[in-house]
């Protein structure tokens, strides 16, 4: 099995794609401390094989220095956590802005810091770790309209993880950007519902999406597997496009 002997640690993991992440990592044999903010959505997977839930809110500094000292050395990290803040500039006030720094970015650079001496340890005994952070489409990849705080802290997150590939590459502790498209997610369908007109909002998700139809978690996993992977052990410091050809 691909994530076999790999303890890897993903935040977000209640629903959505960290979920998804969750099942596929497990499935492919790693032990997987499924983390999230909302203790009731990480009891959906209670029970399932080589999962483990912890509740961890990324944007807390000092829960995020406690996890990391109660567990054991990771092999994998997934930093999945993240907000979209819908508007353009003029929409955009410094609460809002904060708010997104804060869970986009400041959360990725705490769980980093607090992770990486461990993964460091694991790379040195086994030969390779891996850091996984989520960025998107919308970032220095492509503009999109009324996500400028979004495309903001994205464009930050692969500035990140390139910084840290480039500190740690010859440890062989690797770190990728994941890019999706539009990812049929709860995150999504409640960007839609709470659309002036949810159908049109829907149409034009898709219309964005130039294959015709939404991304679904499922076009995802194998790769977020892969980059978790020994499979992908000369990767680092890429972002990686999943994204249905938006950015072709
Ligand atoms: P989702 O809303 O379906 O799931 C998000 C999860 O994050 C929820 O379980 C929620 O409880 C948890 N969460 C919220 N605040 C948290 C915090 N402070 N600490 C810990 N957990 C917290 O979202 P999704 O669509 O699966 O998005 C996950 C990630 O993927 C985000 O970083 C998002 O920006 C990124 N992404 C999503 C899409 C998309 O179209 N859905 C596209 C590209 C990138």
């Amino acid at each position: 099995m691909t994530l076999k002997n790999k303890k890897i640690l993903i935040t977000a993991a209640g629903q959505g794609i960290g979920a998804a992440s969750a099942r596929a990592c497990a499935a492919a044999g790693a032990q997987v401390f499924a983390t999230d903010l909302n203790g009731d959505l990480l009891a959906n997977l209670a029970g399932i094989d080589g999962i483990e839930t912890r509740v961890l809110d990324v944007t807390d500094a000092e829960a995020i220095t406690s996890l990391a000292a109660e567990l054991p050395d990771l092999d994998g990290l997934f930093n999945c956590a993240g907000v979209v803040h819908h508007g353009s500039i003029l929409d955009l006030d410094d609460a809002a802005w904060d708010f997104s720094v804060n869970l986009n970015v400041t959360s990725m650079v705490r769980m980093c810091r607090a992770f990486v001496p461990g993964l460091l340890r694991r790379s040195k005994s086994q030969g390779t770790a891996s850091i996984l952070n989520m960025a998107s489409m919308a970032s220095s990849e492509k503009g999109f309209v009324e996500r400028t705080a979004y495309g903001a802290t994205k464009a930050a997150v692969i500035g990140l993880t390139k910084a840290i590939a480039a500190d740690f590459v010859a440890q062989n502790l690797r770190c990728n950007a994941l890019c999706p498209g539009t990812v049929d997610t709860p995150a999504l369908q409640g960007r839609i519902a709470s659309a002036p007109d949810p159908v049109q909002a829907e149409k034009d998700f898709i219309a964005r999406q130039p294959m015709g139809r939404l991304s679904t978690v499922d076009d995802l996993t194998p790769t977020i597997v892969h980059l978790l992977s020994d499979n992908s052990s000369f990767m680092t410091g890429q972002s990686v496009l999943v994204d249905g050809g938006c950015t072709i």
